[in-house]
């Protein structure tokens, strides 16, 4: 089925939001059946359906909605991820996202348990590391990462990640929310991959390293 709008053939987005869920589960991103990954298509959204396990994922486990409502479109059976939400927020924020992933990957979950608080929005901060040119942003020396806060309302998680993307000209194309997980996007499912590789493995350095916090952008001012 080739979307008529973009040219975008559906059926090839659905198989290859299908092989990116069976990679990321096969890192470990994605246990249980956690994890959801989404393109955009068209004037809607393809997204993974709610519940599967992401290593056995098929083309048939995906569903498109509508971007607003994050509801199925008519003659869609599938039901969509609970957390349909936050892509939409990136997709309306963001005109030039393509593709957004969601992964509970072990290190940036870590770092953002370790630096989330209650109900505020806090920043993971990756200083002078070479990876963080891997995420394509303007000043890849300090990069200031959002930490969400996990609210049990996965639509307020949305609000609060469109907010602060309406306010924050230089965002970075990742965001962690606290005691959950990480999500990553681009224009292409492949740049959203990437960057979510980029954004763990910076995770991983900054723990080990234990370089993340408000006190390392003290340090190297000086
Ligand atoms: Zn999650």
């Amino acid at each position: 089925v080739v979307n008529t709008e973009t040219g975008h053939d559906l059926a090839a987005q659905r198989a290859d939001l299908a092989a990116v869920c069976r990679t990321l589960y096969g890192f470990g991103w994605m246990p249980g059946t956690s994890g959801n990954v989404s393109l955009r298509s068209g004037g809607s959204v393809v997204i993974t359906a709610s519940g599967r396990s992401k290593g056995t994922m098929a083309a048939g486990d995906t569903v498109v909605v509508d971007p607003e409502k994050g509801r199925p479109l008519a003659g869609e059976t599938e039901r969509p991820s609970a957390e349909t939400f936050i892509h939409l927020a990136v997709y309306r924020q963001v005109p030039e996202c393509g593709a957004v992933i969601h992964a509970h990957a072990p290190y940036s979950t870590a770092l953002a348990t370790l630096v989330g608080a209650e109900g505020v929005v806090g920043t993971a901060l990756f200083s002078r590391l070479e990876l963080a040119k891997g995420l394509g942003v303007a000043d890849p020396s300090e990069v200031a990462v959002p930490v969400f806060p996990n609210w049990p309302d996965v639509p307020r998680i949305g609000e609060d990640v469109a907010g602060y993307l309406a306010r924050t000209a230089d965002a970075p194309p990742v965001l962690l929310i606290d005691r959950h997980g990480v999500t990553s996007w681009g224009r292409s499912l492949e740049e959203a991959r990437n960057r979510m590789e980029c954004v763990e493995e910076l995770s991983r350095l900054a723990l080990l390293t234990g370089a993340f916090g408000p006190d390392v952008a003290k340090e190297s001012a000086r």
